[in-house]
């Protein structure tokens, strides 16, 4: 081999939400570079997940293997037998996080010195929001790295400003959610709209507190590349021109987003018959349905459930709704009870998983029930399918700003005090998006036009699709 070729590792946080994006990152790695390759690593549970060690072939579980000979999954360890594990006690979570970075440290250096051993150097490391050590490690062996932030860069730009002078403000303010906050380059915000571990997480006893520390060190290794750090970003420069223009002084922010669509990857978790579903949406009237999902890990109680359940039924439309397993046995577990609401389910389908990729490009979806998680805001306006916003934590509220504030593409429904989504707000919201107002209509067009600029944005020749090819060319020297 004359030189090196370019060789991707690709590592990411064991979240859906996180393995998501950077597993389709990792592909379209490929698709730029087909000399490349790519090493995927996740913490080793997620990676069982992925290739459930009971099947044989588990590795073709990962579909598109056109690219299977040089995309490889190499999992680290995360110090823990199973994973993180869901768990009201803000010490289990902040002690799983430093046992994420010291385990994970270790054997993410064990893998690039072995990869290095057998002759496969990587020549970038790519690396997840939660994983700031990944940046240190791949400095200490010379090799470059990009960071892999998979929040909206106006989320980047809010964490840069706080750890860069502005800590004072937000925090004098924090117990008053609103007051607006302005940041340099940035439409002005409320405090309770900033990404909530910045402003609830403070505290060492706080249940997020690992997480507000991890975004302290990510924004601190960030300074210490020179002399930009690289940072890729899950979106098109033509949904954040404002907030790139608000970090661009400080780093190399780069556009490469959204990395859509895939059928690759939104089946790794799939637990419903999908034909079953698909066939239910076949029957239904183009732009008819409520799809309703509100992602991996989110939490609902008996009472959201009741609430959620009753909304739906009320609004007289059929609709696609996705209680996960997990969150169906924390509530029989607590009311020894098996879903009784079922039985109120008369008008629409209720799944425990599904494609959402797959759902949201069906034509007979005409409105998405979501929390507002940044994968699911990129693939419904991806889809052209306008959201009705349920935002609750972390980055969620932002990003229901830029869908309702900057690109016009839903609505935001009001969470009473108990932070509950009452039925007849959501009934109103659905209406909101889903009549024949001339608002409901400006929604679906401005909806249309979006979908139109993500796929410009994205295809062969469109901004990302340049970028990302710039960045191959670049990790290839
Ligand atoms: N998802 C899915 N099927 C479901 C629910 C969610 O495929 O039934 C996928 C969804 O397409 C998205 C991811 O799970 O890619 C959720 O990520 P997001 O950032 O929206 O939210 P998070 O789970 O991180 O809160
Ligand atoms: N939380 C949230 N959305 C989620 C998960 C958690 O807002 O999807 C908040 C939740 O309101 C609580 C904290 O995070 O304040 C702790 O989360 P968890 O649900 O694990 O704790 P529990 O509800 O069991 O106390």
């Amino acid at each position: 081999m004359s030189s090196p070729r370019a060789h991707f590792l690709v590592l990411t946080f064991p979240f859906q939400g996180h393995i998501a994006p950077a597993l389709r990152l990792a592909k379209r790695l490929l698709a730029a570079a087909p000399d490349a390759l790519v090493t995927f690593s996740t913490s080793e549970v997620a990676h069982r997940r992925m290739f459930p060690a009971n099947k044989p072939d588990g590795a073709d579980e990962v579909p598109d293997d056109e690219h299977g000979g040089r995309l490889e999954f190499l999992p680290f360890s995360d110090g823990t037998e199973a994973g993180y594990v869901r768990n009201s006690d803000p010490g289990v979570f902040n002690a799983y996080m430093s046992s994420f970075h010291a385990e994970g440290a270790r054997t993410v250096a064990e893998i690039l010195d072995a990869l290095a051993a057998r002759g496969h150097p990587v020549t970038r490391v790519v690396y997840t929001l939660l994983l700031p050590w990944a940046a240190d490690i791949a400095r200490d062996r010379g090799v470059p790295s990009a960071l892999y932030w998979i929040q909206p860069v106006a989320v980047f730009a809010i964490y840069h400003h706080y750890f860069h002078g502005h800590a004072g403000v937000v925090d004098e303010h924090r117990h008053d959610p609103s007051f607006v906050v302005e940041l340099p380059g940035l439409a002005p915000q409320t405090i309770g709209d900033l990404p909530s571990f910045l402003t609830e997480s403070t505290d060492p006893s706080d249940f997020f507190h690992s997480l507000f520390v991890t975004f302290r060190d990510l924004m601190e290794t960030l300074d210490k590349e020179s002399p930009k750090a690289t940072v890729l970003v899950n979106t098109c420069q033509e949904l954040e021109l404002g907030a790139l223009a608000a970090v661009g002084a400080a780093h190399d922010v780069i556009p490469v987003g959204p990395v859509f669509p895939s059928s690759d990857v939104s089946g790794i978790f799939k637990q419903d018959d999908e034909s079953e579903y698909m066939e239910w949406l076949d029957a239904k009237p183009e732009g008819s349905v409520v799809y309703v999902s509100f992602g991996s890990i989110s939490r609902m109680a008996r009472e959201q459930l009741d609430e959620l359940i009753l909304g739906l039924e009320g609004s007289g439309r059929p609709y696609l709704c996705v209680i996960r397993k997990d969150i169906k046995a924390a509530l029989a577990g607590a009311e020894a009870n098996e879903m009784p609401q079922h039985e109120r389910v008369k008008n629409g389908m209720v799944v425990e998983w599904c494609d959402q990729v797959r759902v949201l490009s069906h034509a007979a979806v005409g409105c998405f029930v979501t929390h507002c998680g940044w994968n699911s805001v990129q693939e419904s306006v991806a889809s052209g399918v306008p959201m009705l916003c349920v935002p609750r934590m972390s980055d969620q509220r932002m990003n229901a700003q830029l869908v309702v504030r900057e690109w016009r593409v839903g609505v935001r429904a009001q969470i009473d005090e108990s932070g509950v989504l009452r039925a007849a707000e959501l009934r109103r919201c659905i209406d909101e998006v889903m009549d024949r107002s001339e608002a409901a209509a400006e929604v679906r067009q401005m909806a249309g036009k979006w979908k139109r600029i993500v796929a410009d944005a994205t295809e062969k020749g469109g901004s990302s699709d340049r970028n990302l090819m710039a960045f191959v060319d670049d990790g290839a020297r």
